[in-house]
């Protein structure tokens, strides 16, 4: 056998260990004063020089999110140790750029038009990404995607359902690419829950250069906490929990997420905004202004109007801001409107209804 038949093949198993960084793979993490606390009776704490006055807040957090991690990874049917919880997906973004790509060398291959963060990550770490343009029907690219890769990509970036596009892709053709690429296959769900297709996450342990995230900031109502979530292999999973700061999510948003996340609003939040999405898509559909209402499996719309600038400019005469994309790849004409209240989404109604085409 020569060595080139040994080279590992795409249907071989994956090793996501492999794709990491030498440093990381290295990596003895900052240790802090309760890591070596195993439990017990302790009632005075003089291991970490905090103050001893009570405050509220005036002990470190838990660096490891025990508590919160079990609720969370209860909640999605997966591990505590599949689970990483970051500040904002933003967080997880950027470790899985600083992981898995050594700066200057490694590339990355996203889907455009997306979310601009993977950009962002990729300048901040000095990784080229490669963008790939959706089909004109917005559908997933497979073979494009797989042909821009090279032996230096490490990551493949796929926001489903898709920010600015608004469709989901089917979890077929995600897991193909699963299978063929060889390397990290990020999915983002941040708008998951607005879809009728459901989570890539069940698929988890199938596929070890899976990572799925997910964010409290859309669905759940608590943008505001800054809490991400990533889903993948224990053995990726314990990376992104050696790289991270050590103390990534404060006491108060630790507690403050663990009440909210058994309160019984987002069911019916997301029922509503589900309903909300479809009604304001059949309103404003045969406005003279509007040219084309994508399909949408998330909490926003993608509308392609006459003229983006104007239509853009009247709503915020009328104290209503949407988010121009109209310079996007594909986007072309194109206002991205987040679905409100019943109250505000008929404003909206009402504004476009006098803009003639
Ligand atoms: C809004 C959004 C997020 C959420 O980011 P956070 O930092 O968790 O608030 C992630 N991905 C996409 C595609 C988004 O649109």
């Amino acid at each position: 056998m020569t060595p080139k038949d040994q080279k590992p093949k795409a249907k071989d198993p994956k090793t996501p260990l492999a794709w990491v960084r030498p440093n990381i793979r290295a990596l003895a993490p900052y240790s802090t004063a309760r890591d070596d606390y195993k439990g017990g009776a302790i009632d005075t704490w003089l291991d970490a020089n905090e103050s001893p006055y009570p405050s509220g807040v005036n002990r470190y957090p838990d660096p490891r999110q025990k508590a919160l991690k079990k609720q969370i990874a209860q909640l999605k049917g997966v591990t505590p140790q599949q689970t990483f919880i970051g500040n904002g997906s933003d967080e997880a973004i950027d470790l899985c750029y600083r992981i898995f790509c050594r700066p200057g060398k490694d590339n990355a291959v996203a889907i455009t038009p997306s979310y601009g963060m993977y950009r962002v990550g990729a300048d901040i770490n000095d990784v080229k990404l490669r963008e790939v343009e959706l089909n004109p029907d917005f559908s997933l690219p497979v073979d494009r995607l797989l042909e821009a890769a090279d032996e230096n990509t490490r990551l493949m970036w796929i926001c489903s359902p898709n920010n600015p596009t608004a469709n989901a892709f089917p979890i077929a053709q995600i897991e193909e690419l699963l299978e063929r690429f060889d390397g990290m296959v990020i999915v983002d769900e941040a708008y998951v829950d607005f879809s009728d297709q459901g989570s890539i996450l069940p698929l988890l342990d199938k596929h070890p250069n899976l990572i799925v995230l997910q964010t409290l900031s859309k669905a759940w109502g608590m943008a505001a906490l800054r809490l991400g979530l990533a889903f993948g292999a224990e053995q990726v999973m314990e990376l992104f929990g050696r790289v991270k700061y050590p103390y990534n999510i404060s006491a108060i948003v630790q507690d403050t997420v663990a009440r909210l996340l058994d309160s019984e609003d987002k069911a019916a939040h997301v029922a509503e905004i589900k309903a909300e999405r479809d009604r304001l898509a059949e309103a404003i559909r045969p406005l003279p202004c509007v040219l084309e209402v994508y399909p949408s499996d998330a909490n926003f719309l993608l509308v392609k109007v006459t003229d983006p600038n104007a239509i853009y400019d009247r709503l915020i005469d009328e104290g209503v801001i949407v988010r121009d994309r109209s310079r996007m790849p594909l986007c072309h004409g194109c206002l991205r409107i987040t679905i409100g209240t019943p109250h505000e989404n008929k404003k909206v109604i009402s504004i476009l209804s006098t803009i003639p085409g």
